[in-house]
């Protein structure tokens, strides 16, 4: 079977590529030419042909994903589903099932089963979550049981998969040379990968066998995600010597994995203070040869725990407006507490809302949907302003709980609302469709 990016580079236009095309106001043969350069990424798996198709990457919409899975202390598969579920509700655009605790095979394949949204995982999450439980000791994984996991979560369905191949002894001598690290390793994949290799005194096996790890991604046209095991997760680490090289590493292989015709993306931070997140994007664009980037919002602050979703959103916005491509939400339980399913939901539209905000920025030819937003608020017309709206239902439930004696207004202003008076006083003389001088339809 050959994986989309094979089919592109053979001239194909397939029909997820369409589907993509369609769904982004592309021609098909623009997304055909950017699958083929590795600058789109669609995930795919032949074993899920139901799931709904997502293209990521250059030009693209920024996508969304949302993270859910068990704890060694709180593993409720019902919980599990249900977030799934809300994530979707919500409009998340992917899923990942990153469960440590339970039954894992079982939790994945229930989740694939709850939801239509590409799911990807992080194998390293089961490999050493059950080493731990078979030998009290993570780190005598069998590197061999490791291929064969993927093997198997691939064959469950598994779509795109974070994995930590950019980890290796150069990278790792990176953090120990440099001589500190004030947040420390925050990747538990990459946490229990250094560990491993320093236990061992070996090289990691998915850096030292990545031909392997691709062949098996390309079996099943799974998105390769080469994940970030040493990314800052504070901000005075942000772009360290350690970081940097396995970023290095991994754009890199990306070029690899593309040779070989897999599917692959990048991953990036993290945390990561406002003014260097512009470098932060140029530098995984310049370097992968602009392979899709995968971000976790990123923070741009240590200190705001309990509204992290709202600090990630901001870093998001930023993320987005220079470049990358699929955002991985924060909830409000970040550094604190497994998400429930309210902070999923909470997650994922604070992550829609930075991503739009960062697209609004990106591409000035995608505002038509705010202008006619703020033309319905002008002539207070609320209907056609839930049309609008990216959160309707929350809007109407706000206004409803406090509704005003004019419904033409509403209780902020009451009697004195600016839009009510503006509009009366200029009656149509606002009401035309210029903008700066030009008709709108030429002003893009
Ligand atoms: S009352 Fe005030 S806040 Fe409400 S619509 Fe009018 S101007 Fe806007």
């Amino acid at each position: 079977m050959k994986t989309q990016l094979e089919l592109a580079r053979d001239g194909s236009i397939t029909t997820p590529m369409q589907q993509v095309a369609e769904a982004e106001g592309f021609a098909p043969e623009t997304i055909r030419a950017l699958v083929a350069a590795g600058e789109i990424v669609i995930p795919m798996n032949p074993n899920r042909p139901a799931q709904k198709v997502t293209g990521i990457g250059t030009g693209l919409r920024a996508k969304v994903n949302a993270s859910i899975g068990t704890s060694s202390d709180i593993a409720d598969l019902a919980l599990e589903t249900a977030k799934a579920r809300a994530a979707e509700e919500e409009g998340a655009d992917t899923l990942m099932e990153l469960s440590t605790g339970g039954d894992l095979d079982h939790i994945r394949r229930e989740v694939l089963a709850a939801t239509a949204l590409p799911v990807g995982n992080v194998p390293l999450y089961q490999a050493f979550a059950e080493a731990s439980r078979k030998y009290h000791d993570p780190n005598k994984l069998d590197p061999e049981y490791l291929f064969e996991l993927i093997e198997r979560q691939l064959a469950d369905g598994i779509s795109f998969m974070a994995i930590h191949c950019g980890i290796n002894r150069f990278s790792i001598e990176r953090l120990r040379k440099q001589g500190y690290r004030y947040g420390g390793l925050v990747s538990k994949g990459g946490t229990f990968m250094v560990s491993w290799m320093e236990h061992n005194q070996r090289e990691n096996p998915l850096y030292e066998q990545f031909d392997r790890v691709c062949a098996l991604m390309k079996k099943y046209d799974s998105v390769l995600s080469l994940g970030n095991g040493i990314r800052a997760g504070a901000i005075h680490d942000s772009h360290d010597r350690a970081q940097m090289a396995e970023m290095i590493i991994n754009c890199e292989l990306a070029e690899i994995a593309r040779g070989m015709g897999c599917q692959v993306m990048v991953e990036g931070p993290g945390h990561v203070p406002l003014d260097e997140i512009e470098g932060n994007i140029m530098l995984e664009k310049r370097m992968s040869g602009n392979a899709p980037y995968y971000v976790l919002g990123p923070l741009p602050a240590d200190t705001g725990a309990g509204y992290d979703h709202i600090t990630a959103a901001i870093g998001a916005a930023h993320s987005v407006r220079y470049g990358a491509d699929l955002i991985c939400y924060i909830t409000p339980a970040e550094h604190l507490a497994l998400p429930n399913e309210a902070d999923v939901r909470e997650g994922v539209r604070a992550t829609r809302l930075a991503a739009r905000i960062g697209d609004i920025a990106r591409y000035p030819n995608r505002r038509e949907r705010e202008k006619e937003m703020a033309k319905a608020r002008r002539d207070t017309d609320w209907e056609k302003q839930l049309e609008y709206l990216m959160f309707p239902e929350q809007a109407k439930k706000i206004r409803a709980s406090r509704v005003p004696e004019n419904t033409r207004t509403c209780t902020m202003c009451g009697d004195f609302c600016a839009m009510e008076r503006g509009i009366s006083l200029f009656k149509d003389d606002i009401r035309g469709d210029k903008c700066g001088g030009q008709r709108e339809d030429s002003a893009v």
